[in-house]
């Protein structure tokens, strides 16, 4: 059980929002173009329901089936928004597909073929965004994007990709290095920047809007560098039981 209260969820957002909103100043951004997706993983259904009183409707969960048992337990909710920011193993493809409404972590190409597949079966059309490691960190997923000099060859498969009839790619998702150096996270962010730069530039037909980018840790600098999405977990919650 998770013993945060609304009341401290509320004061918690009221501090991040501060932030973004000093964050957004600095780069000249304005903060309304920074969305939260509140990451529940690891807490109980209890923190979807607190997290609602608060008006935050976009969560996250990294694995597929906590996330399912959730949704299930707060299906009395109006308005939730379900962000897959996990891993996908294969075979779990086919559960993703018609309960989450959007998926961060498309990392290869095959998993982008299966929920193409299933979004399809389900008749819909599903909001993806492709997860890069842009920082050459071995554990990481996501492609590999570290060599700048290797992002042409990336391309066709981010066309082959493009041309799936039931994803809508919508942008770019990374996740800075563990523990690293404010700078090497703001390098990190700033790369995935100029990725989508590049991908503008190549394949315009695209749409490049989003970079989630940006987490408890490293949220202020993410805005700084142009995240258009965080995802937050401690910030909101506090540690994970
Ligand atoms: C857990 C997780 C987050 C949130 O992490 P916090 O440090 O708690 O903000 C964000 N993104 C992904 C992919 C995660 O797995």
């Amino acid at each position: 059980m998770s013993d945060i209260t609304v009341s401290d969820i509320n004061k918690n957002l009221a501090q991040i929002q501060e932030r973004i909103q000093r964050a957004a100043e600095k780069a000249d951004r304005n903060p309304a173009g920074v969305q939260i997706v509140a990451v529940t993983k690891g807490h109980d259904a209890s923190v979807v329901r607190s997290a609602n009183e608060v008006g935050l409707d976009r969560l996250g969960e990294n694995r597929v089936r906590e996330g399912l048992k959730k949704m299930g337990a707060v299906d009395d909710l109006p308005g939730l928004q379900w962000d897959m920011i996990g891993h996908i193993q294969s075979r779990k493809a086919k559960l993703v597909a018609p309960a989450y409404h959007w998926v961060h972590s498309v990392d290869r190409e095959k998993i982008a073929r299966y929920l193409d597949r299933y979004a399809g079966e389900e008749g819909r059309i599903l909001p993806v965004l492709l997860e890069c490691n842009v920082s050459g960190e071995e554990s990481k997923y996501g492609f590999d994007l570290s060599e700048e000099a290797r992002w042409t060859d990336w391309l066709e498969q981010v066309k082959t990709i493009l041309a799936m009839e039931h994803l809508s790619v919508r942008g770019l998702m990374t996740m800075a290095p563990w523990e690293a150096d404010e700078d090497i996270v703001r390098s990190t962010f700033a790369r995935l920047r100029r990725l989508r730069a590049f991908l503008r530039e190549e394949l315009p037909a695209g749409s490049w809007e989003h970079l989630s980018m940006g987490m408890t840790d490293d949220y202020e600098i993410a805005v700084e560098e142009g995240a258009t999405i965080l995802r937050l977990g401690r910030a909101l919650f506090g540690p994970r039981p």
